[in-house]
């Protein structure tokens, strides 16, 4: 179209050019003529001739401006030309009368339409028929074209999204022209579409596990809630990935992010259509569990969603075990409001990780009470390692055989103002929860170290180490400070450990025993027989002693299978050289089992609890004031 227009323009300024020399040309010829013979001519036929000379030129100056316009308007007509067709949103400027005055390009294109048909002069009524033909509009064209131009009429724009072929979403809209007329604009919006739909994705789903976000699981918890119909309950679980950060810490966070993706495939797997499932943040998953019409039915989704937790994860060639730890919420028996719901659901997951994790509590009144205590003994512990108010007491580690202390465990005691005694087993685990723990364990270390440096040589002391201090990349350094501080020799301290370090596959947790065993510390399997799949743990890492959880000490002598299990284990642990040390030995009974089925050494109230450490000096001293008299 501005090819055409351009070479007419260019073929019209030949001949204007030539007709301004040719009119010029006479006014001056005229001029000489006249005045080269004035005589000649006739006064009438001078001031006629010197007329038509300067009408001559004054013409031919004229044609010249004229032609300059012309060109000018012809280059800007170009110009439009190229800019209208090269837009790219379809455009359509239609005159009063509904008729195209201009129609562009990516228009024809985009509807696939003729260029005979779509020109100048069409009206719209004819563009919407032929629309029809070529099959990119299926409506009634009267009545469409008559609702746009009645509205643009009364100075209103209209705004319309329609489907063109292939799948392509498409945008017009008419906007009315102060000098009549409208201008209808036609954009393939397909692209913006598809990226405001990711952007709202976005807004409401986990970028990582594509699971719902915090906000879409309120908003349909809310309408969950709405919609519980009589007889019928609703559960919100909520689930916390034990220990999640710990694997994220030591393996790294593209692994950590593989485990959480693989945590979420599965959780889907475990609901029905109507149940949803959501990542709130970090390792905290939630489920709405609808249309519950017995209790039994959460029970039933919470051991499917553990059981299919526990399989191992293969996560970039690690195989990884996890757990979780689930509270439960119900409506309406435990609330209806959503927030009230909510903090029942938290609360209970508080209860079920106070209980060891690994297991799920529902929400119950006390709940909100335990909570509250908890995070107050949190503050108080806090407090008391600043005080220094723990104290650590040694429990002696004697021979099976002839009573000989052959190392003391140290275990922290916390004299709490009010309550007394508080045990370990209460604030370890609000430790570990809270940091504390590093903190606390490393005190629990120089203090052992210093006091075992005051004790005969052959006494050893065993320091517990949790799983959490394990992560800490300082361990091993933090141990051979602790052992040069006080001069200990490194194979006078044998460190605890229990199987929750060596839980999952845990590289850097393997590669942090065998630096603290290069320093010459000895590492102990501690509690073992709690765990899982206990004995693998032993081909993983040549410990020096295995220690035999209580549990089995305390059956021994009774028609269970306990005593079977610890003559295996004694009989595992002297093949690879291992000592096997009996926990929690109280009766004579027990120590003469033990005795007979091969562990080396026991420990328990049988022979002595825990004691200060004063006390414990004292018991060196008698034993080995007994020992050498004895000699
Ligand atoms: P554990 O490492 O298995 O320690 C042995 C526990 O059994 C101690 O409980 C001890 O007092 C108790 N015990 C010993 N002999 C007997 C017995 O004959 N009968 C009975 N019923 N119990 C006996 P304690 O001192 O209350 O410690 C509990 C747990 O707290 C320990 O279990 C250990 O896991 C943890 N813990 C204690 N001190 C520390 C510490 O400094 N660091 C870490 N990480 N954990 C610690
Ligand atoms: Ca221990
Ligand atoms: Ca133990």
């Amino acid at each position: 179209m501005s090819n055409e227009g351009g070479r007419q323009i260019s073929v019209g300024s030949a001949q204007e050019s030539r007709t301004v020399k040719l009119l010029v040309a006479c006014g001056i010829l005229l001029a000489v003529v006249i005045a080269a013979d004035p005589a000649a001519w006739s006064l009438r036929e001078r001031v006629l001739l010197a007329l038509v000379a300067v009408l001559s030129v004054m013409a031919g100056l004229l044609v010249r401006r004229d032609r300059l316009t012309d060109q000018r308007l012809a280059a800007e007509r170009r110009q439009l030309s190229i800019a209208v067709n090269n837009i790219p949103q379809g455009l359509v400027l239609y005159d009063a009368s509904a008729r195209i005055i201009i129609c562009n390009q990516p228009y024809l294109d985009m509807f696939g339409l003729s260029p005979d048909v779509a020109k100048p002069g069409c009206t719209m009524q004819r563009l919407i028929a032929h629309r029809k033909e070529t099959g990119s509009f299926d409506g009634d064209v009267d009545a469409f074209c008559n609702a746009i131009i009645q509205t643009v009429s009364l100075g209103k724009a209209t705004r319309q999204l329609t489907e063109a072929p292939g799948g392509r979403a498409i945008e017009i809209i008419n906007r009315p022209l102060k000098s009549g007329g409208w201008v209808a604009t036609i954009e393939d919006v397909t692209e913006r579409r598809r990226a405001d739909e990711k952007i709202a994705h976005l807004a409401h789903y986990d970028g990582l596990t594509d699971l719902p976000n915090r906000i879409l699981f309120r908003e349909r918890l809310e309408q969950s809630l709405k919609a519980i119909q009589p007889g019928e309950q609703l559960a919100v679980l909520y689930i916390d990935i034990d220990e999640f950060k710990s694997v994220n810490d030591a393996l790294g966070h593209p692994i950590g992010d593989e485990l959480l993706k693989g945590v979420a495939e599965r959780l889907r797997g475990c609901l029905k259509e109507t149940d949803v499932a959501a990542r709130l943040g970090g390792d905290e998953f939630a489920v709405i569990q609808t249309a519950i019409k017995d209790r039994s039915e959460t029970t039933q989704l919470v051991d499917e969603i553990h059981s299919a937790i526990r399989q191992p994860f293969d996560c970039m060639g690690h195989l990884i075990t996890t757990d979780a730890s689930i509270g439960i919420a119900l409506a309406p028996v435990d609330g209806v409001d959503l927030d009230q719901l909510l903090k029942n659901a938290d609360l209970a997951l508080y209860g079920a990780k106070g209980d060891g994790r690994r297991t799920y509590r529902f929400f119950e009144i006390g709940m909100d009470h335990r909570a509250r205590a908890r995070r107050s003994l949190e503050l108080e512990l806090r407090q008391a390692i600043s005080d220094g108010s723990l104290e650590t007491y040694y429990q002696p580690v004697v021979n099976i055989e002839d009573d000989k202390i052959s190392s003391c465990e140290a275990l922290l005691r916390w004299r709490h103002p009010e309550r007394g005694m508080i045990s370990p087993a209460e604030f370890i685990p609000i430790a570990e929860d809270s940091g504390l723990i590093n903190q606390l364990g490393l005190w629990v270390l120089n203090t052992a170290c210093a006091e075992a440096a005051s004790w005969p040589d052959h006494v050893r002391v065993a320091v517990n180490v949790s799983p959490v201090q394990f992560r800490s990349p300082s361990l091993a350094l933090n141990v051979a400070a602790a052992l040069a501080a006080c001069g200990l020799a490194a194979s006078r301290l044998e460190l605890e450990i229990t199987e929750a370090v060596l839980i999952r596959d845990d590289e850097a947790a393997l590669d942090m025993l065998h630096q603290l065993r290069k320093l010459g510390v000895r590492i102990a399997l501690d509690d073992f027989g709690t765990g899982y799949s206990s004995l693998s743990y032993l081909q993983r890492f040549p410990f020096d002693k295995i220690k035999i959880d209580r549990s089995f000490i305390k059956d021994i002598a009774g028609p269970g299978a306990s005593s079977s299990i610890v003559q295996a284990v004694v009989n595992i642990a002297a093949a690879s050289d291992m000592t096997t040390t009996a926990e929690g030995v109280e009766t004579e009974q027990q120590r003469n089992l033990l005795y007979i089925l091969g562990c080396t050494e026991m420990q328990g109230y049988l022979f002595s609890p825990a004691i200060s450490a004063a006390e414990v000096r004292r018991l060196l001293l008698s034993h080995r004031g007994r020992a050498m008299s004895a000699a």
